[in-house]
């Protein structure tokens, strides 16, 4: 039987970065599920195919193939055997990723991959369906959220750390645009699971965040046996 940890919650919460940590500390694989709805969001832009066409991005999907490694903790993405760890992260795809994520056939086919990237593992998830659509049943569900004004600060840092080119209001922008669609997707929207604990990291240092979740964690495991 595996053990899942499931993280929910909207943009620049600081679910990447403590995902990444949780996993190095406790062993457990981390799957970034966004990167999956970005590796879609690539091939079409690489393709010319237009947000429009959402015909020719369902076809596209047939011709998508996703794998991720873990080394270290850090994660690489592969578009078809090709790592694209660093372009899924590029403004172009981040503006239209959340339009992508929204069009029910892609979602059906990425939950699909992504339960296969999860399968017989031990693994720690983030997105914004992982509690309620992709792993329901799974052990640990947290919900994390933030305000919008702290969750824009930080993601313009992590940006600027990243060199990509954005003034802090677009990214708040971004941020606000993205949440609206995420709420509001008619598969998979971002929704708070009735059994997920929700925690708010407003004015909490990653470090802090981190040992909330490591203890709910071992709560959780306590309880289990
Ligand atoms: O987490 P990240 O910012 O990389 O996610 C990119 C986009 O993918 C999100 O804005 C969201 O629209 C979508 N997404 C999703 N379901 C997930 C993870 C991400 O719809 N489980």
């Amino acid at each position: 039987m595996s053990f899942v940890v499931a993280i929910d919650g909207p943009a620049g919460t600081g679910k990447g970065t403590i995902t990444k940590l949780i996993s190095k500390e406790l062993g457990l694989i981390n799957i970034d599920t966004g990167a999956t709805y970005r590796c879609v969001a690539l091939y079409a832009i690489r393709n010319n195919i237009k947000l429009e066409e959402t015909e020719k991005i369902i076809n596209s999907l047939k011709n998508i193939e996703i794998d991720m490694e873990n080394e270290k903790g850090e994660q690489k993405i592969f578009l078809n055997q090709e790592e694209v760890s660093k372009q899924i992260r590029s403004k172009e795809v981040t503006k239209i990723v959340s339009q992508i994520s929204s069009i029910k056939e892609v979602r059906y086919k990425m939950v699909e991959v992504q339960r296969k990237l999860a399968e017989g593992k031990d693994v720690i998830m983030e997105g914004r369906d992982i509690t309620t659509v992709v792993f329901p049943n799974a052990n640990v569900k947290i919900y994390m959220d933030a305000e919008e004004q702290e969750r824009a600060k930080r993601r313009y840092k992590e940006m600027q750390e990243k060199g990509i080119q954005m003034t802090y209001e677009e990214v708040l922008k971004n941020i606000q645009i993205r949440d609206k669609n995420d709420k509001e997707k008619e598969v998979g929207a971002l929704k708070i699971a009735k059994d997920a604990i929700y925690l708010d990291t407003t004015g909490l240092s990653i470090e802090e965040v981190k040992d909330k979740i490591l203890n709910i964690i071992k709560e959780k495991e306590k309880r289990l046996g």
